[in-house]
């Protein structure tokens, strides 16, 4: 490497410019594109002038900086690489929380992912009807698959649920007010806060009742000649314990008949088979929101459906054909990959295939001796493939509960098994280390050990989470 070597009392003359570095770069690692070594040089060596700037004479950095040039270049390196990494990139979930916000929330079914694929790369009868020839309707497949599954009158997809709330709010309530119970004004995930998601939507909030408590006539005091909906939303993550009352769907649909207002549930996460069948709390089920009687109810695509990211509305005819009406719906529509992975994976539920073919199905209902049997047998591939094992390395297959995560059943926790690690250096830094893997391995940390829950981990993905936990051991 012909770097200037550090020779005039000028820290900053020792710095290699910007141009040299990007070269020495290339040359270390011909796989870094140019565009990515030269953006790491650039801010490498600009970083750098700062500090330099900034510590008088330059003393500090020279203290920090024994190493000269090949610091710069290991730094611009590193950078490099991770300028260069395709984002997102494929990660291990080894926390066992299937709906991780942080992680994409629902992996989608291999089919589901295919079915995405053949809509990108080919043209799609996606707005033609092949049969006459002219413009056809591009929710048609989906939004009749949605009726089958739910017995709605009617149904919708939009991008997301955010969006599907928005343009609910905003058809059926623009300008009027909307009445929700102060117990219900969630927030979800950092920048989704109702009442701030209400005031974009162009309506009124109207708070009713107490954080804890909520009556039917909290609600039926509200109403007024401006009230254009009751709107019951899914607390998704968090849980109100003690002394709790809440108004029920089928009695806020009562209300709002009687007053004529509509009733809109914002489920969060829907299933489309009946989770209480398998001891789950039954809250998420569609069909039975539905059966109570809404105007619509509203939920994601990517949590416990299992599928793309979607927000899907189902319920009566008369509100979704107005909101598909609303100039809005253009701008918050799907996109024909999200559109096609949504069919394939509404068809798998259609065809009784779900439980066995989606990923968050499978994952959520893994019998726990699987689960048990599965941890164990890792954790003795594990311990052969990490021999000689340091004196401080120990691991030992523990109980576990994890929730599902996404905003769904909240305060149900799944019963779980996990491989505890105690590691070289303590459980954070082990912890980190494995997040440098390649691709990079997300764990919990309890206890001052490392926990690995296998529950979210695909059979695939296993040879290589072993073979990088092993390497981290060392
Ligand atoms: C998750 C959630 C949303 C947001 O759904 P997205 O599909 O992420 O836009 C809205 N409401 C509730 C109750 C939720 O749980």
């Amino acid at each position: 490497m012909d770097l200037p070597r550090r020779v005039n009392t000028d820290p900053r003359r020792a710095l290699p410019s910007i141009h040299r570095l990007t070269e020495a770069l290339l040359e270390r690692n011909s796989e870094i594109p140019r565009w990515a070594a030269s953006e790491a040089a650039q801010r490498v060596v600009t970083e750098a002038r700062r500090v330099l700037d900034a510590s008088a004479g330059g003393e500090e950095a020279r203290q920090n900086d024994p190493g000269g040039n090949q610091i710069w270049l290991d730094q611009a390196l590193r950078l490099a690489q991770q300028i260069a990494r395709p984002r997102p990139q494929t990660v291990i979930n080894a926390t066992g929380v299937v709906l991780h916000t942080n992680l994409g929330r629902a992996p989608m079914a291999p089919g589901a992912a295919e079915a995405a694929a053949r809509a990108a790369d080919s043209y799609t009868d996606l707005e033609l009807d092949v049969e006459d020839g002219r413009r056809g309707d591009r929710l048609a497949g989906a939004a009749e698959r949605l009726r089958l599954l739910t017995g709605a009158e009617a149904a919708y997809v939009c991008n997301n649920n955010a969006a599907a709330l928005v343009l609910a709010l905003n058809t059926l309530a623009e300008g009027r007010e909307v009445v929700v119970s102060r117990g219900e004004l969630v927030e979800i995930g950092g920048s989704f806060r109702v009442p701030e998601i209400m005031e974009r939507a162009g309506v009124q909030l109207v708070e009713v009742g107490s954080t804890n408590r909520t009556h039917l006539r909290d609600y039926a005091d509200a109403i007024g000649p401006q009230t254009a909906m009751l709107l019951k939303i899914h607390r998704s993550n968090f849980e109100i314990r003690g002394f709790v009352k809440e108004v029920g769907l089928a009695e806020l649909v009562g209300l709002g008949a009687t007053h004529g207002v509509h009733v809109v549930e914002d489920l969060g996460s829907g299933t489309l088979v009946d989770l209480g069948r398998h001891g789950f709390p039954a809250e998420a089920f569609v069909p039975s929101r539905l059966a109570e009687g809404p105007d619509l109810v509203c939920f994601s695509g990517d949590k416990l459906l299992g599928g793309p990211q979607a927000g899907i509305v189902v319920g009566r005819a008369a509100p979704i054909a107005a909101m598909r009406k609303n100039p809005l719906a253009r701008a918050l529509r799907l996109d024909k990959m999200s559109l096609a992975a949504l069919d394939w994976t509404l068809t798998a539920y259609l065809d009784g295939r779900a439980e066995q073919q989606v990923p968050v199905l499978k994952q959520v209902l893994l019998p726990p001796e699987l689960h048990e049997a599965r941890t164990r047998a890792f954790a003795k591939q594990l311990l052969e493939a990490a021999q000689p094992l340091g004196p401080t390395v120990e691991f030992e297959v523990v109980r576990d509960r994890v929730p599902v995560g996404g905003g769904s059943l909240p305060g149900f926790e799944l019963e779980s098994w996990g491989l505890a690690i105690r590691g070289p250096g303590g459980a954070d830094a082990l912890a980190s280390r494995l997040r440098g893997s390649l691709p990079p391995i997300l764990a919990r940390v309890r206890d001052g050990m490392l926990l690995i829950d296998l529950r979210a981990v695909d059979e695939s993905q296993t040879p290589s989470l072993l073979k990088s936990l092993a390497a981290a051991l060392h």
